[in-house]
């Protein structure tokens, strides 16, 4: 038995097959043509899909799962990727649907990048075996996806646990989604390397100036950086506190290229939520970093496709 994947994103078009056990059987990748037509793009994702079935595994095929770049709309079956300007409401499940190689009876599930990565560090990583997490992606933007009950909660069009878009400041600045004050705004790295260069940091010389090169002056004690992450923690922190509050989390995971900064993001987080999660059943909320690095995406839409299919692709580690 194995789920096929696909992971489009505003570099790269992802395939990979998945086994019972999460763990990633075959691989393939290609370039995303972002700046072409949308058609160009549908042929990038049919040769990936072609190239996936001629793998041997693809006989055993019990789903197929795909995670985008938002926004999505599972209901719909539809995706809007922000780097993506020539898809606009593009109907990506029918047309991987039509695409000779799919099996009869094989339904593409389509969620968003961040809610794969949930169904991922539920599957096989950070959040195996846990009821209640939230798992955020802290990159470029900031996304997320819940677990709830056990069950990875996607909610209706594929979006739920979207927490880069929760206001934790109604009066702060307007952001690209139209409301104010939202997390991203403090916690993206676009945020962070903003607020750092605003209070006067500088990159060193001939280095580019990215969350990454705070996250390595926060790392040597730099003032500046370390409040530019400071900021970007106490807005996660302040929208964990809120999730947990709403739901009751058992645990945080927090992944996406920003988190690779290690301690500069996660002990400002913590610290900052031991004061914004006070309630008895909020406190001491952990937060730990993803389990899973490259193949978050593949994985977690592999669980989604087997999820739909029936197969039951809950915490290898149970097993
Ligand atoms: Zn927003």
């Amino acid at each position: 038995m194995v789920f096929g994947a696909l992971d489009i994103g505003g570099t790269k078009i992802a395939g990979g097959l998945v086994d019972a056990g999460g763990r990633v059987v075959a691989r393939v990748q290609r370039p995303t043509p972002a700046r072409g037509s949308a058609e160009g793009m549908m042929r990038a994702v049919d040769a990936v899909v072609g190239e996936l079935a001629g793998r041997a595994e693809w006989g055993a095929l019990e789903g197929l799962g795909i995670g985008s770049a938002g926004p999505v709309d599972t209901f719909a079956g539809t995706v809007s990727p922000v780097n993506i300007p020539a898809w606009r409401a593009f109907p990506l499940v029918e047309r991987v649907r039509r695409h000779p190689a799919v099996p009869a009876g094989v339904e593409p599930v389509l969620v968003g990048d961040a809610v794969a990565m949930a169904a991922a560090e539920h599957w096989a990583g950070a959040a195996r075996g846990v009821a209640n997490a939230l798992c955020m992606v802290v990159s470029t933007g900031v996304g997320g996806g819940l677990v709830l009950g056990g069950a990875l909660h996607a909610g209706r069009t594929g979006n739920a646990g979207h927490i880069g878009h929760i206001t934790v400041d109604q009066n702060g600045p307007v952001c690209p989604c139209g409301a104010r004050g939202c997390v991203e705004r403090y916690a993206s790295g676009t945020a962070i390397a903003a607020h750092a260069l605003e209070s006067g940091w500088r990159p060193p010389a001939g280095r580019p100036a990215t969350a990454r090169e705070v996250g390595e002056a926060a790392r040597a004690g730099d003032a500046r950086a370390l409040a530019a992450f400071d900021r970007a923690g106490r807005a996660l922190a302040a929208a964990v506190a809120a999730t947990a509050a709403l739901v009751e989390l058992d645990l945080v995971v927090v992944g996406g290229g920003v988190s690779q900064a290690g301690e500069a993001l996660f002990a400002p987080l913590r610290r900052h939520l031991a004061s914004y999660a006070v309630l008895d059943f909020t406190r001491g909320l952990r937060v730990v970093p993803a389990g899973l690095a490259l193949d978050a995406g593949l994985i977690g839409a592999a669980a989604v496709g087997g999820a739909a299919a029936g197969v039951a692709v809950r915490g290898r580690s149970a097993a």
